[in-house]
């Protein structure tokens, strides 16, 4: 199976699956049930393996771990210096094992090995780095106040952590939550997607390798309403981060709220505009325009997936886009040359698959693609509608596959009404060489992200997040930290009363 340009060569990378049990207080453990759930091969729909399924009973053990960790264990005792030499000792590990780390995350989540070796590993190495450089640099301020007092904040963690993360970056988006929360002193109970539960096992035994002490950072594998919705409303964990849906974000929010009041970050769905102004370069905006929707399959929260272009250029677009989209290789992730691999399971292979003939039914042109690619496995091919117009589904919702849609527009003024005229607000691509219509239109659109002439830039220290209802909170960089720690404030006299 592969599109006709696919270079048909194998990459056999070293793969072995070492552990499928809970990770709880530095043992691996069976589930308190002895329940397991299989994890699939989305090349095939195929059990890779049996893993543990964690449910409340595994979270209560696994927040008491880290619990003691922090109270009592050596964790926010040690110095920071400490802490960072083991995150370091940690990226120099994982950066070590590169070959086998994205091995299991192709096998699990079916994006292309040569991404996920070349680019994301390497991303989550840094990421560890970059916070573990934070560790030893984190100080509050002292504070000119009005009277006879000293007054000075100290940036204290918060305790135990709960961090929640989807399938479709499963160890890049590790790195954004287990990074900042561990530089801060916290320690960290994470729940991974029940569709990629095997590389997070993996790096966190590493982790404990490097040096990282039992309890401190704890993995439980398992579904969302049960071991999420338990972390999410267990009254010993301080602080939540999730990135997901916005619908289940909106849950979990709920049941943070309803439990202890914990605080909670939230990095959630997109409907990302990317405009292409009549001054933009056509060849590079085509080219940027696809990879912002068609990388990782069309799995990403940010996929520019609305493309505004100017009616000027707009006919040269969709034919250019149109060509690139048949070029696209797809097939087997193992193999070289790949670009796109097959969706993560079969229920987001059929929503998009309906999205697509929603798509046709409502008017809009079918350019290219449309249908299943082969037979076996979840593989889309990819799809580029033009005469996509506001109200259709297919530019309302996210779709989360390789779905382009392309919508023509006349004027700034309405390209920016239509752009923001969504409940999300997470990223934006702005195409133009125009300095003042790059100027108007960053700052006029409601989103957390403004790529100019660029797209999917992610910077270990470039902060990420949503306005509107695609999230709350920042991730990544300076602001990524100030999500794990709290200020408190300390007034001491002056002169003794
Ligand atoms: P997606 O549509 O990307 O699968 P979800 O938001 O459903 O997104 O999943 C993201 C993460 O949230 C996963 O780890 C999933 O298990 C978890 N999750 C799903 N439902 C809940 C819930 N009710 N409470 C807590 N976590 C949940």
């Amino acid at each position: 199976l592969s599109t006709s340009s696919a270079i048909d060569e194998p990459i056999s990378p070293s793969i072995q699956i070492d552990h499928t049990q809970l990770l709880i207080n530095g043992q691996f453990v069976d589930a308190a049930s002895g329940k397991t759930f299989p994890t699939l091969d989305p090349r095939t729909g195929d059990v890779i393996a049996q893993v543990a399924e964690g449910d409340a009973e595994d979270v209560n053990r696994a927040v008491a771990a880290a619990r003691k960790a922090f109270d009592e264990g050596p964790w926010p005792k040690m110095t920071a210096y400490e802490r960072s030499r083991i995150m370091l000792r940690f990226a120099d590990l994982l950066e070590k094992h590169t070959e086998e780390v994205a091995a299991l995350e192709t096998w699990d989540n079916g994006k292309p090995y040569e991404q996920a070796a070349n680019t994301e590993i390497p991303k989550v190495v840094r990421m560890f780095r970059y916070y573990a450089g934070w560790a030893d640099k984190i100080h509050g301020l002292t504070v000119p106040a009005d009277g006879q007092h000293h007054v000075q904040t100290l940036h204290e963690p918060y305790g135990v952590t709960g961090l929640i993360i989807p399938w479709n970056f499963p160890l890049l988006l590790y790195s954004w939550k287990v990074g900042p929360a561990l530089a801060c002193g916290n320690t960290v109970v994470l729940k991974t997607a029940e569709q990629t539960p095997l590389s997070a096992l993996y790096v966190s035994k590493l982790f404990h390798e490097a040096g990282l002490p039992p309890g401190v950072l704890n993995v439980v594998s398992g579904f969302g309403p049960t071991a999420g919705a338990a972390l999410s409303s267990h009254m010993d964990v301080n602080k939540l981060s999730f990135t997901g849906s916005t619908a289940t974000g909106k849950i979990v929010l709920g049941l943070a709220a309803k439990s202890n009041l914990k605080p909670v970050t939230l990095e959630l769905g997109g409907k990302s505009p990317f405009i292409v102004c009549k001054d933009a370069d056509v060849e590079k905006a085509v080219e940027l325009a696809h990879s912002a929707l068609f990388f990782n399959q069309g799995q990403c929260c940010c996929a520019g997936s609305r493309t505004f272009v100017h009616e000027s250029v707009y006919d040269e677009f969709v034919e250019k886009a149109k060509a690139q989209a048949l070029k696209r290789v797809v097939g087997d992730p193992f193999k070289k040359g790949i670009q796109q691999g097959p969706q993560i399971d079969n229920e987001q292979f059929r929503k998009i698959l309906k999205y697509i003939r929603s798509g046709i039914e409502s008017g809009a042109t079918l350019e290219s693609g449309g249908e299943q690619l082969g037979s076996k496995g979840y593989y889309i091919q990819p799809t580029v509608f033009s005469n996509v117009q506001d109200d259709m589904l297919i530019a309302k919702d996210e779709i989360f596959g390789p779905v382009q849609s392309i919508l023509k527009f006349k004027d700034l003024e309405e390209v920016i009404q239509r752009a923001n005229a969504t409940s999300y607000g997470l990223a934006a691509g702005v195409f133009t060489q125009n300095i003042e219509t790059a100027n108007i239109l960053t700052r006029a659109l409601r989103v957390g992200t403004v790529w100019i002439n660029c797209y999917d830039i992610f910077d270990a220290a470039i902060p990420f997040g949503g306005f509107k209802m695609s999230g709350q909170g920042r991730e990544k960089g300076i602001y990524g930290l100030s999500s794990y720690m709290q200020v408190k404030a300390v007034v001491t006299p002056l002169k003794n009363p």
